[in-house]
């Protein structure tokens, strides 16, 4: 592997690779760009196949926080951060591993700003705590992200709806779920409050019934939540939905929800909803408000301006349309054009600052 060749490639600032074998960690910390400020994102423990397969996941995780950062208008940049270890871990061994992580994260003296991620909880961050003040989404502090996450993407959704049909208002729109965990539950609330009509699936047939009694919602089961005839998608499970086999199906104006990496390839699946006539929220911009969430601790917000600043998904989807249709781009590429505009904009003061 050409090292210094991959980091160049994407533009990645920093790898930090660090071991503490008598704890069995093995870490990697990447810093994708910190022009806008620290690079902030989850710490992923996971039991890769190889080495270079951890590798290419944190340099690919960190570039798509410096994006989400940018086009969110936070003073932020993009890092992420990898253990590679067996997620099922447990008792000191686990402390163990999370303090040498730790370590590893203060080593970059708040150059990165470690959180949650996928097999890491809060009291994994409180055991990265006792070695480094440098990390956010302690028990007691922001809380659950998922109730901001939910509300960015009902307000990216009604943003969608303007973009689509001159008129934001959900009342009578008919919306189907996919996913009813902690963000797609929120999402139906919010949706129903406002009067949508909801088709909803999960695998969790426990997850289904209770949005059925609570919100009115039609049960779907989960192979044909592609198929109804509804005027909005809202992806809220997992990645890589959006592909060959899903769009030709899809019968609907807009896709606009949660998961993360929806698109099975971005370059090509982007263009395919455009071709389809079927305006698509890109997924890092609609589904900012946990970062938001996470931006507020640093901030020291109420929960009440997390929320705001959540609401403010709804301009920047607007532009992110609007950046589209003048460049007759799909929304995926205008929303990175507009990261890296940001971007550039930051290296070019910092440049002008110190000439
Ligand atoms: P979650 O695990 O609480 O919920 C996911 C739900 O999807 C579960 O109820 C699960 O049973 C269901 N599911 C899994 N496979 C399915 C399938 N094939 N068909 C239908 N349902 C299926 O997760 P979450 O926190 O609600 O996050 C949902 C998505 O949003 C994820 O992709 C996540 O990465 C993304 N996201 C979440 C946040 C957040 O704040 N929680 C922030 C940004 C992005």
């Amino acid at each position: 592997m050409e090292l210094f060749e991959l980091m160049a490639g994407k533009q990645h600032e920093q790898l930090v690779l660090w071991t503490e074998p008598r704890f069995g960690y093995k870490g990697i910390i990447s810093l994708h760009d910190t022009s806008l400020g620290p690079g902030l994102g989850g710490t992923r423990l996971w039991n890769y196949a190889t080495e270079e397969e951890a590798l290419v996941d944190a340099l690919r995780l960190a570039r798509g926080m410096t994006y989400k950062a940018a086009v969110t208008g936070l003073t932020l940049g993009g890092g992420k951060s990898v253990i590679w270890g067996d997620p099922k871990i447990r008792g000191v061994d686990r402390e163990m591993l999370f303090r040498a992580h730790g370590r590893a994260v203060e080593s970059l003296g708040g150059r990165y700003i470690t959180a949650e991620d996928v097999g890491t909880s809060p009291a994994d961050m409180a055991h990265i705590a006792l070695e480094t003040e440098h990390v956010v989404g302690l028990e007691g502090t922001s809380g659950d992200p998922s109730p901001v996450t939910a509300y960015g993407v009902y307000r990216g959704i009604k943003a969608a709806a303007m973009a689509r049909y001159g008129d934001d208002s959900l009342d009578g729109l008919h919306v189907a779920v996919q996913g009813l965990g902690q963000v797609g539950y929120h999402l139906c609330e919010n949706l129903r409050g406002e009067g949508a009509r909801l088709s909803v699936t999960d695998i969790d047939s426990g997850r289904i019934e209770r949005v059925v009694d609570e919100f009115d919602a039609e049960a779907v089961v989960p192979e044909d939540i592609f198929d109804v005839d509804a005027d909005i998608f809202a992806p809220c499970a997992l990645g890589a939905v959006l592909n060959d086999d899903t769009i030709p199906r899809l019968k609907v104006d807009i896709v606009a929800g949660a998961a993360n990496n929806q698109l099975a390839s971005t370059t090509k699946h982007g263009p395919a909803l455009q071709e389809a006539g079927i305006l698509y929220a890109p997924d890092y911009v609609i589904n900012a408000g946990g970062l938001i969430n996470v931006y507020g601790e640093l901030q020291g917000w109420t929960r009440e301006q997390s929320l705001q600043k959540a609401g403010e998904i709804y301009d920047t989807l607007l532009q992110v349309f609007q950046l589209a249709e003048n460049e007759r781009v799909s929304p995926e590429e205008a929303a990175a054009r507009a990261a890296e505009e940001r971007i550039q904009r930051a290296r070019h003061l910092q440049r002008t600052y110190l000439t």
